[in-house]
């Protein structure tokens, strides 16, 4: 099978819409957002044996590569239009090609979000996409928006993806049942995109959960140059946490919750008085969100994220609990 056969087979894309006006098979793909609206563009790299496990499922893997990075839009409230795929592959294995290309455009077909080009070499296996979305002026949700007394929110649970990892690096005991329900969490992300769409124009800054909540938040932090603390007892008995992660030993359930990677959840910040349009934009995406602190001003020489007990004192970390970020070069 040449270069233009697999790309033929695997990742010719039927789904037509109006703001594709030409997809694969070209020099370049046409792209025609609706007038006056804004493109929002995002590149995420998947690498084998750094992202994911060389062994993953194939599907998995395929739906993943996408999801981060609808995640991405979602993130800043913008509508899936397009992308495109940048794929090295060791060898052109047809049945690892099916079956990565059916969670790909499955996902892709789901949030109607075309394939219109890419670009396919053989190497280490490797995959780059590229997400174009659309919003209208101003009302992206951007990382510096916070602002003093913004309510501090997340969308569904955070922590069963590292739950997952951990249990299939074999650092964790995780008994199977526990396994097979995070593992969904960590290989077959949910973007929450129908949720940044509702909440579009109600909220002010919005990241998405990668790297872990300490992370994400921090970077929101540092865009809008404040503080936030965080009700950490309230946020582990509340349903941003499920039962799984919950039962954990204090330090691995901070571990997961704080700093746990690969949720693919929402971080965002709201003034208090929309705290009822956030609840209905919440229902009507079909995403539970939890209020789990609020914005201060910065604290010169303390860190950005105060991590407060019921009684609103500073609260040490148990022993054990892992709360730096993931960086890739840190
Ligand atoms: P060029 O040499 O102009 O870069 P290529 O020969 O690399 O074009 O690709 C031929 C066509 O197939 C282009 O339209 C490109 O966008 C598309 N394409 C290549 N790889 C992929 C892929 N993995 N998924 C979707 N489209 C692809
Ligand atoms: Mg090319």
């Amino acid at each position: 099978m040449g270069e233009f056969e697999l790309i033929r087979r695997h990742f010719q894309h039927p789904l037509r819409r109006s703001s594709v006006a030409l997809g694969n098979g070209d020099d370049c793909a046409l792209l025609a957002p609706a007038p006056g609206m804004q493109l929002a563009v995002s590149t995420d790299m998947l690498v084998a044996g750094r992202h994911f496990l060389p062994d993953v499922d194939p599907e998995a893997l395929g739906h993943k590569a996408l999801a981060v990075n609808l995640s991405d839009l979602a993130a800043m409230g913008a509508r899936p239009l397009a992308c495109t795929l940048a794929l090295a592959l060791p060898a052109a294995d047809d049945a690892w090609l099916a079956a990565f290309a059916r969670g790909l455009l499955g996902l892709a077909d789901a949030h109607r979000c075309a394939l219109v080009g890419g670009d396919t070499t053989a190497g280490p296996l490797n995959l780059c996409l590229t997400v174009f979305g659309e919003v209208p002026p101003g009302r992206a949700a951007r990382r510096d928006a916070g602002r003093v007394g913004d309510d501090v929110y997340v969308s569904g649970t955070l922590g069963d993806a590292r739950l997952a990892l951990e249990g299939l690096l074999g650092h964790w005991p995780v008994p199977p049942r526990v396994l097979a329900r995070t593992r969904a969490r960590l290989e077959r992300p949910t973007p929450r995109v129908a949720l940044g769409l509702a909440l579009q124009g109600q909220i002010h800054a919005c990241a998405d959960v990668s790297d872990g909540l300490l992370g994400d938040l921090g970077h929101i932090l540092a865009a809008s140059r404040l503080g936030a603390e965080l009700d950490v007892p309230a946020l582990l008995a509340s349903a941003a946490v499920s039962d799984d992660v919950r039962a954990l030993p204090p330090e691995r359930a901070w571990t997961c919750v704080l700093a746990g990677g690969d949720d693919y959840e929402l971080v965002f910040t709201a003034p208090p008085d929309a705290r009822a349009r956030v609840q209905a934009a919440a229902q009507a995406a079909a995403t539970p969100v939890t209020r789990i602190g609020r914005l201060c001003p910065a604290r010169p020489g303390e860190a950005a994220v105060r991590l407060l007990d019921a009684q609103q004192r500073p609260l040490e970390p148990p022993a054990g609990a892992q709360l730096g970020g993931f960086d890739h070069f840190g």
